[in-house]
């Protein structure tokens, strides 16, 4: 499709502005342009017809299916946008008074007090803008934490294999060596290799929970409990936390401190890649270190964004818990691994799961077998999946199984979509049998068939440049 730019037609307008009724000033001339500003000139059908051209060219959690496993693609509940579209919070400014500010306050401690209920945690930041980002200043927590005790040779960081692919990223960014430790054939951390990495050099585990393979480790308790005893600390990645939430608490495992990703699991749309809000809980005695936010008062404080992080997706996690309550809360958890569990169910017999067992929120699909007898990768069947209105699965982690699908259906889609997906997904595995050239250059009925990807990351054109 054209760009807007391209779709200019000099002279074409469609504002009506109301006369002016103050005073004009001119601007001093230094701060006046020299040219006119290049902006599209075009009729407000055209701006209509542009943006849902462009709105049908992408599909989102509103089109269909969106199973994209340790996202969280949920439908995000109306009432959430509205609440944050209200005047009163989109208006407010960090900067105004503090006494106009307590409408804003009480959001905050609301949800801090919901979200610490539901992790088992003391006190939170909402600073942080994504999960990768809470990740961060989590373990900046437990630096500080080290530090303030003099312990100085704590320089490592234990990641299972089984870990979402920012936790090693961020023990890295925070100047930690990375321990990678196996999983056992059962998909949980190996108790035996977790006691190797363990010693005095320890600072902290980072263990995501449920893992990448959507199984909750069976010895958890017994994982903080040796992180503890050799003095180190315990990070839980919180963001598949829509599979446990009002179920079973971080904090009662034993973990320190914790993100939560709120625009996975408290319902802030987040396809487009933001804004989110990747809040952090800690235990009482990290506290102390949780980043400064321009509300409190106190100095000498981290700070990883500026005032209080995106405070509208708070509103929208906290209109989201107001909705659910106490009972909603777990239901949608209980009802995500029933989906998932459903959805793993209806695929057996024809796709081997890496992992046969019951699933937490979501399940890898082991496409390794089908590759070998057909030549058809997973990557073929997840570009193959978008002709047929399905978004395809995450693939590329994790690590440990080859030719992986991960999918998470979520709470929110009906068993008529998952009996389709379902269906789709067969009908596919059939294909790669009969027709396998067909799935190597799928996608054929979209806008973009299979970019350059090796092009598209080193060379990246982020920008037009009108000729
Ligand atoms: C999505 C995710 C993250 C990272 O969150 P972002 O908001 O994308 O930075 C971290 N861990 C897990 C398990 C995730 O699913």
């Amino acid at each position: 499709m054209k760009l807007i730019f391209e779709k200019s037609v000099p002279g074409r307008r469609c504002t009506i502005l109301p006369a002016c009724d103050v005073e004009t000033a001119a601007l001093p001339e230094s701060l006046r342009r020299s040219d006119k500003p290049d902006l599209p000139q075009l009729s407000e059908t055209d701006i209509s017809r542009h943006y849902t051209e462009l709105c049908h060219q992408v599909h989102g959690v509103n089109c269909g299916f969106y199973p994209l496993g340790s996202c969280t693609m949920k439908y995000n509940p109306r009432i959430d946008e509205e609440m944050a579209a209200l005047p009163g919070f989109t208006n407010c400014h960090p900067l105004a008074p503090r006494e106009s500010l307590a409408g804003m306050r009480h959001v905050l401690d609301t949800a801090r007090e919901y979200l610490c209920e539901i992790t088992g945690m003391d006190g939170m930041t909402f600073q942080p803008a994504a999960g990768a980002h809470g990740e961060f200043t989590g373990v900046l927590l437990i630096k500080q934490y080290h530090d303030a005790r003099g312990d100085k040779k704590r320089t490592k960081i234990i990641v299972p294999d089984s870990a979402h692919g920012t936790n090693p990223a961020t023990a890295a960014m925070c100047g930690y060596e990375v321990v990678n430790i196996a999983s056992g054939p059962d998909g949980c951390v190996d108790l035996e290799s977790l006691k190797a990495a363990l010693g005095d050099d320890t600072a902290g585990l980072m263990l995501t929970n449920p893992n990448t393979v959507g199984i909750f480790d069976k010895n958890i308790l017994e994982i903080t409990r040796l992180v503890h005893e050799a003095g180190g600390l315990c990070y839980y990645d919180g963001a598949n936390l829509n599979a446990v939430m009002g179920i079973v608490r971080p904090g009662d495992m034993g973990f320190d401190c914790i993100h939560m990703n709120l625009h996975k699991t408290f319902a802030t749309p987040h396809g487009g890649g933001g804004p989110g809000a990747g809040a952090v809980g800690c235990k009482a005695f990290l506290t102390p270190y949780l980043p400064h936010s321009a509300l409190a008062e106190e100095e000498g404080h981290i700070q990883v964004r500026s005032f209080m992080g995106n405070f509208l997706v708070v509103v929208r996690a906290l209109t989201y818990l107001l909705t659910l309550g106490r009972q909603g809360i777990p239901e949608a958890a209980q009802n995500a691994v029933l989906n998932a569990n459903y959805l793993q169910e209806k695929l057996r017999g024809t796709f081997q799961p890496a992992y046969d067992r019951i699933c937490m929120h979501e399940f890898v699909l082991d496409l390794s077998g089908l590759k070998k007898e057909t030549g058809v990768s997973a990557l073929d069947v997840a570009k193959s999946l978008i002709d047929e209105g399905i978004h395809p699965p995450t693939m590329y982690f994790p690590l440990i199984v080859h030719e992986a699908l991960m999918l998470e259906p979520t709470e929110t889609e009906g068993p008529e979509v998952l009996d389709q997906a379902a269906e789709v997904l067969r009908m596919l595995y059939q294909r790669a049998y009969d027709d396998p050239e067909a799935m190597h250059d799928a996608p054929h009925h979209m806008p973009i068939g299979r970019p350059d990807e090796v092009k598209a990351a080193r060379h990246p054109v982020l920008r037009w440049k009108r000729a």
